[in-house]
């Protein structure tokens, strides 16, 4: 799981790693407070669990004074990556003379721990690797393998640092390596690490995954509000309330809602969306034998996010039935009505008898049925998938 950067910040002062001072502002007002403190020129950092926020303009400097209150509101409007900037770290900026990489990371094919450095920070360090591998230094250790002062010296020179900030790399080296292995982290990572102009490392960006599994493990990670969160980020109002309702769900970036019966069937029909160019709007599972109430609260979730244009349902009855499936949906369509297009396919245990209920379920209230085609075995999958390609195009 993340941790946010100011979480991580305060976690490598522990280790000795030196890092601008600052404060967290949940307002413009304390924004503007901090900053009096701390003296200008400051940047105002927006905290989200997700990285770029340079790039999508969630960081700002700033040197004069008067200029934060409207800065600070600026951001608080933001949204990055989907996620609402609700607190900015504000912190004294720092005058750049380089931009370093350092990182700690488990290589997962080899089982070891890897330590990189770069010369190349303040860029995705991906790119870097991939367009320059020459400027990628590492150091690789078995799991329980010391990590050695020489060996971060050694970093130190590849990276090209002058001889008189050797020794300073190397002790934040280590001194993030001592908090991966001590916090039970996947990630660690300093981009950029800081040359300032008076010849000070510092840590300017801090970005921090901690095992989820091992999180009993930190007693101290409660008692600073870090508790199990999303892996990738904060959820969704709408993953927030399938996670209520006990529904597997995760939003994507397309306009196609995916109402599928179980996982696997889920992940064929996103598949067969792409294949034919759609785009779909989340991921779920409805999960095995779901009731009609539940079956109706995931074709709400869909109806209701103003993204989808279209949906694709598919269902193969197994240990879930078919005529339990077409329950579901006429309960949704009786209770909450259906809003977009919506092309649907019953296959499987009990299918003639989903099929029969919708007929005779549309022959009742035909109003009800305007925007749904459905189809039983007769229809192969792959043009269900095409249809609801379609209806989105047309709805678009
Ligand atoms: P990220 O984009 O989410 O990784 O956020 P960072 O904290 O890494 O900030 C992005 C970039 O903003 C850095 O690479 C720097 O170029 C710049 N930046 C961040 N803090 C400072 C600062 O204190 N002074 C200056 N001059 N630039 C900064
Ligand atoms: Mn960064």
């Amino acid at each position: 799981m993340r941790l946010y950067e100011y979480e991580a910040k305060k976690l490598f002062g522990k280790y000795g790693i030196p890092l601008p001072i600052g404060g967290l502002a949940k307002s413009a007002k304390e924004a503007e407070k901090i900053s009096g403190e701390i003296g200008m020129p400051v940047v105002l950092k927006s905290q989200v669990l997700t990285g770029g926020r340079g790039k999508a303009g969630g960081i700002k400097i700033e040197d004069r004074a008067e200029a934060i209150p409207g800065l600070a509101e600026e951001l608080f409007k933001l949204k990055i990556k989907g996620f609402p900037v609700q607190t900015l770290l504000v912190e004294k900026a720092l005058e750049i003379k380089k931009e370093l990489y350092l990182g700690i990371t488990i290589n997962r094919a080899e089982y070891k721990i890897t330590i990189i450095a770069s010369d190349s920070g303040g860029v995705d360090i991906e790119t870097v690797a991939a367009e320059h591998p020459e400027k990628i230094h590492r150091v690789e250790l078995e799991i329980d393998d010391p990590f050695y002062s020489f060996q971060a010296i050694r970093l130190a020179g590849e990276i090209g640092l002058p001889s008189e900030k050797v020794r300073d790399f190397a002790k934040i080296a280590l001194g993030l390596f001592e908090f991966f292995k001590s916090y039970d982290a996947k990630l660690a990572e300093i981009n950029p690490l800081v040359l300032t102009g008076s010849g000070d490392l510092i840590a300017a960006d801090a970005r921090v995954s901690l095992d989820d599994d091992a999180l009993f493990r930190h007693a101290d990670l409660k008692d600073m509000g870090i508790e199990k969160r999303h892996e990738e980020g904060e959820l969704t109002p709408r993953e927030t309330q399938a996670r209520e309702w006990g529904i597997p769900y995760l939003d994507l970036d397309g306009d196609i809602g995916m109402f599928p019966g179980g996982a696997g069937f889920g992940i064929m029909g996103n598949d067969f969306i792409r294949y034919f160019g759609g785009q779909p709007a989340n991921f779920m599972d409805s999960g095995g034998g779901p009731t009609p109430e539940r079956l109706s609260r995931m074709l709400v979730l869909l109806d209701e996010n103003p993204q989808v244009k279209a949906i694709f349902g598919a269902r193969f009855g197994g240990i879930s039935r078919c005529d339990d499936f077409a329950k579901g949906v006429v309960k949704f369509l009786r209770e909450h009505g259906l809003s977009k297009p919506m092309v649907m396919r019953m296959t499987g245990n009990m299918w003639q008898e989903g099929v029969r209920i919708f007929e005779e379920a549309r022959k009742e209230s035909p109003e009800l049925f305007e925007k749904i085609e459905f189809h039983g075995i007769e229809k192969p999958i792959e043009e269900i998938a095409k249809r609801a390609v379609e209806l989105a195009r047309e709805a678009g």
